[in-house]
Order: structure tokens, then C-alpha cells, then sequence
């Protein structure tokens, strides 16, 4: 008589965050774990004091997690922890996900990447092509990084707090490492996009639940359907800012695209195995609408 198969290990990846509560992480994972027959893949939604960051990685490789996204406070500190990051973690100084193998933990920025693929899915190819950010923050970091080693030609960044750190250190950082013209411009007022722009980018917060009808200050009518746009913004799925594009017929992706991209790389990351990321988009719209 064959006997069943007797094996009820956890494979453990999550996010670690605060606040965290409202990540919805785990509902777009297992929703593509169940999908890929991943039965036994949990997504644990753990929220981490910013001075217990350490004895949280080390509960990690205690309990041999497969790998961990890192959200606010802890995505800039958790870098001493690591061994190893990925070329552009380091110049976005950030790390979102990690991946452990056999207790060596490996750091990769995937808000960058989760929006190039997004913008591939939509065919745009950012080789040459000119691009306006608006934010300076994290998103806008990995963003431009990711645009600025993949051939973008020109970024102009445009946001309302010139701060060392954010806008004139980012613009630094493209200049020394990439072979983009970039350039900062002051936000006081409604932005017109200068003709010849390719790709807009709003990496502003401004829109996300539950100010959800706030829009960024832009001359909507400078934004012309020869141009793309990208949210960031993952909730709501369709922010008012998108709703005004499509109203207009201006092409544009949903933040809510890019969250499912990164989400998929992180899969790919730690399963080796490509999810359905359809059956992960129904199950954030069903989860937020
Ligand atoms: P940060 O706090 O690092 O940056 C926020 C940015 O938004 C800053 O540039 C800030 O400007 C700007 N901003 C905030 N409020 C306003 C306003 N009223 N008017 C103009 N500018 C404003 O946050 P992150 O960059 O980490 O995140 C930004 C957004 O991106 C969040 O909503 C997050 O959910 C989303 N995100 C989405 C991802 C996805 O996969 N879809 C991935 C990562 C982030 P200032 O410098 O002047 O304060």
C-alpha cells in the first residue's frame, strides 16, 4: 500500500513593516501560491519595531524564511544585516526584498523594477525616451535609478521640498552612475509637461486611500495622448488622477500594476517559479473595492 505523503513544513516569506497592518501583501501572494499549487507557502504580515529590526532578522534565519519584503521604517537599515545587495539597491540605498539562501541573505530594490515591467507590459521601452517624475521620495528613487540604467536619455524631477537628500541627492546619483540629463525643477503650482515628454510619472503619494480624491497638481490639459502615464499609487486600484487620463483617452497603468509586477518578481525571487499575475491583480481588486 503507498503511503500518503506525511510533510506539513511551513515555507515562510512575508513582509516586515510598521505600520504594516494595512499591507495587503498577503492577500496578491497567496492568492498565486494557492494558483501554483504552492499549498504549504505562507505570507506572514509581521510587524517589526524599528529598534527589534535586528532580532528580526535573526528570527528569520532562525526560522529559515525563504525571504522577507521590507517596508517603512526598515528598508534603509536592514542593509548592514545583509550580505550581499543588488547593483542598484546600492544606488537607491534601499532594499525591499530579501532572499535567503542557506542563511546568506541577499538585498534587491523591486519598486523600480515592478514599474518597468509595468511599463514593458504596456510596450513602452524607456531606451532614449524622456520622462517627468513628479516626488522625490523612495518610489521616485527607484524609479528614476531603474530608468536611468535601462537608457532613458532625460528625466526632469519635480517636486515641492528641495531637500538634500531627496531631489539634489537623487539627482547626484543619476549624474554619477548613469548617463541620463536630469534635471529639478520646484513645484509650486500646477505643472505644465513640456512637449516632447514621453512618460509621466506621479511617484507622489497624493491620491492614496483614503485621500482618494486628491490629484496631483498638473495642467491636465499639457498632458497629451502621444504621452504614457504611470501611477504609483496602489490604492485604489484607479486613482482619480488615472480616471481623469482615461476620461481623456491618455494612455496610463495603475500603481496597482506595478505593485502586482514587483509582487511577482519577489515570487520569482524566492519559488523560482513565474505566478499567475492575473489571478493576483483579481485578488487585490476584490480585496479593496
Ligand atoms: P516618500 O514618503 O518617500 O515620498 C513621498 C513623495 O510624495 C515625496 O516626494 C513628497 O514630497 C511627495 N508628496 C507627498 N504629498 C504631496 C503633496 N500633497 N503634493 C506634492 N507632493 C507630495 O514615499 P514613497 O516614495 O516611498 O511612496 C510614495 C507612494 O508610492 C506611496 O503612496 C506608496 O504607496 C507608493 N508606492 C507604490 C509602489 C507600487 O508598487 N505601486 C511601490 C512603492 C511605493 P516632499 O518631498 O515635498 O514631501
Amino acid at each position: 500500500m503507498d503511503l500518503k505523503e506525511q510533510n506539513y513544513l511551513d515555507h515562510l516569506v512575508g513582509v516586515f513593516g510598521q505600520p504594516v497592518s494595512e499591507n495587503p501583501g498577503v492577500v496578491i501572494q497567496e492568492a498565486a501560491f494557492q494558483a501554483m499549487g504552492l499549498e504549504r507557502w505562507r505570507f506572514l504580515t509581521i510587524d517589526v519595531d524599528r529598534d527589534q529590526l535586528e532580532n528580526a532578522i535573526n528570527g528569520l534565519k532562525a526560522f529559515k524564511m525563504r525571504g522577507i519584503n521590507c517596508t517603512m521604517p526598515h528598508k534603509i537599515e536592514v542593509i548592514k544585516y545583509l550580505d550581499e545587495i543588488s547593483e542598484s539597491a546600492k544606488l537607491i540605498g534601499a532594499v525591499n526584498t530579501i532572499v535567503n539562501d542557506g542563511g546568506r541573505l541577499f538585498g534587491e530594490n523591486t519598486d523600480g523594477k515592478g514599474f518597468m515591467m509595468s511599463l514593458e507590459s504596456n510596450g513602452i521601452d524607456v531606451n532614449g525616451k524622456s520622462a517627468v517624475v513628479f516626488g522625490a521620495g523612495g518610489a521616485a528613487r527607484s524609479i528614476c535609478v531603474e530608468m536611468g540604467l535601462a537608457g532613458i536619455a532625460d528625466i526632469t524631477i519635480v517636486n515641492r521640498t528641495q531637500d538634500r537628500h531627496l531631489g539634489d541627492g537623487l539627482v547626484e546619483i543619476l549624474q554619477k552612475n548613469t548617463k541620463v540629463k536630469v534635471r529639478y525643477v520646484d513645484w509650486d503650482g500646477p505643472y505644465s509637461i513640456e512637449e516632447g515628454t514621453d512618460i509621466v510619472i506621479n511617484a507622489t503619494s497624493v491620491g492614496l486611500y483614503p485621500d482618494i480624491d486628491a490629484m496631483p497638481d498638473i495642467d491636465m490639459d499639457s498632458i497629451k495622448d502621444n504621452m504614457f502615464v504611470q501611477d504609483v499609487i496602489p490604492n485604489p486600484v484607479e486613482t482619480a488622477f488615472i480616471k481623469e487620463l482615461r476620461r481623456r483617452g491618455i494612455p496610463s497603468s495603475t500603481g496597482a500594476g506595478m505593485l502586482i509586477n514587483q509582487a511577482a518578481l519577489n515570487i520569482l525571487m524566492w519559488t523560482g517559479m513565474e505566478p499567475d499575475k492575473d489571478i493576483m491583480y483579481q485578488a487585490l481588486e476584490r480585496e479593496l473595492s
